[in-house]
């Protein structure tokens, strides 16, 4: 029975996992990562107000549902390792091994700049489930003097971070001010200038401060360091807590792919092994982004051309390209494009469209799939 072994079970290798488990039941299907439960983590944003548990799927749960193994263990691995790994078609796991015939790295991506100073977090305090607390700590705090809370990152995920904990603040009525620091011109860059325009006003209307081209240095007994990048400034301003969403990279690098999801290292086609997620860097002009919805595409694309490989069938390249994005800004709030990126919604309809897209993954787990059309 051939073997196939993906590492990292995020949004890719689940995506992998069950189209292979659905679609090639002949293959013996294994996933290794290094921790005990699924996360969805588009939904992170929302741990400040629910239990993180309402967003995790322990994988021994998802292991029974879709048949495969699971092996609890992180797997570090570089270059030269990768090659040794194609050429033995074996990986080591615990004490032992695990042999393969497909082995497929979907790993996602790190923290560009994990917290290091005392009252600074980041992704991992949501990951641990720590949002309750933190909230209760600062309405505590709250009762009897200002709480200052900074933001670094205008990307999607500080942004929803930001106006999700906005809004379990002015719900308990505390007394707190808020801003957000940002090393560029306008936040997230990656949507059209009438969604930055959108986020800049509820900002404004928010009385949000929205500090650009600053840059964070540190937060310090109760302050926060920054740098104002044209001229060079350092200054610094009363923060009790800040919130550090500076961007993510590929993990544990850069894994260069070729159109159909094979890895190259050094220029090197390893053959049986593939990428996907947000580790994954593929050739060609499929949509490459960082983003969950890439990553589902990226896993299932690796399924069918591993089942297509083992039916000894031709490959299929990568050519998906984004039906739109959103962002949540709040419970009742949202923006992005669909379908064409000039196809700007926004408001509450953005959100239940937003909210449509987490049901849709949700689905996927739960065996139906409705990612139509696609490889
Ligand atoms: C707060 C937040 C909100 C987001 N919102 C959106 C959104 O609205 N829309 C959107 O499209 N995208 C969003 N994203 C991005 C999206 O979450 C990622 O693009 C997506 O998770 C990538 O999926 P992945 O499978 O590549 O990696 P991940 O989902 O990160 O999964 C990687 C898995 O690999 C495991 N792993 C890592 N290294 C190892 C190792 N060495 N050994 C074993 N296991 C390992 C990890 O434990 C993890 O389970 C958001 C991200 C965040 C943080």
């Amino acid at each position: 029975m051939a073997r196939v072994v993906v590492i990292g079970g995020g949004y890719a290798g689940l995506a992998c996992l069950v189209e292979l488990a659905k679609k090639a039941p002949q293959l013996k299907l294994h996933l290794v990562d290094a921790r005990a439960e699924h996360c969805k983590t588009t939904n992170l944003h929302k741990t400040f107000s629910r239990p993180v548990e309402d967003f995790t799927v322990p994988y021994v749960r998802l292991a029974e549902r879709f048949g495969f193994d699971f092996h609890q263990q992180r797997l570090t691995f570089d270059e030269a390792e990768l090659q040794r790994w194609q050429q033995q078609k074996r990986l080591p796991l615990g004490a032992g091994r695990l042999d393969f015939d497909w082995l497929v790295l979907s790993t996602g991506a790190t923290a560009t700049l994990e917290p290091a100073d005392e009252g600074v977090y980041g992704l991992q305090t949501l990951q641990a489930g720590q949002g309750p607390a933190l909230l209760e700590e600062w309405l505590n705090l709250g009762a009897t003097q200002r709480v200052e809370l900074s933001f670094v990152g205008g990307g999607a995920t500080g942004l929803q971070v930001l106006f999700e904990l906005h809004e379990q603040l002015r719900k308990k009525r505390a007394d707190t001010h808020l801003r957000l620091i940002d090393l560029g011109t306008r936040t997230v860059p990656q949507l059209p200038d009438g969604a930055h325009r959108y986020i800049a006003r509820k900002l404004c209307r928010e009385k949000i401060d929205y500090l650009l081209e600053t840059e964070f240095r540190g937060q310090k007994n109760g302050q926060i360091l920054l740098t104002e990048r044209g001229s060079g400034r350092d200054y610094s301003l009363p923060s009790t807590a800040t919130l550090l969403f500076p961007g993510v990279r590929r993990a544990p690098f850069a894994l260069q792919s070729n159109a159909y999801g094979q890895v190259e290292c050094d220029g090197q086609l390893l053959p049986e092994i593939f990428s996907a997620g947000d580790c994954a860097d593929f050739a060609g002009n499929g949509l490459n982004l960082l983003t969950a919805q890439a990553a589902v595409r990226k896993g299932k694309l690796v399924a069918h051309n591993i089942r297509n490989l083992n039916a000894g069938r031709g490959l299929r390249r990568y050519r998906y390209q984004e039906k739109g994005y959103l962002l949540s800004l709040g419970p009742i709030d949202a923006i992005g494009w669909l379908g064409w990126r000039c196809n700007l919604v926004k408001g509450f309809a953005a959100n239940i469209l937003k909210e449509a897209m987490e049901s849709q993954y949700d689905l996927f787990l739960d065996g139906v799939d409705t990612y139509l059309g696609f490889p």
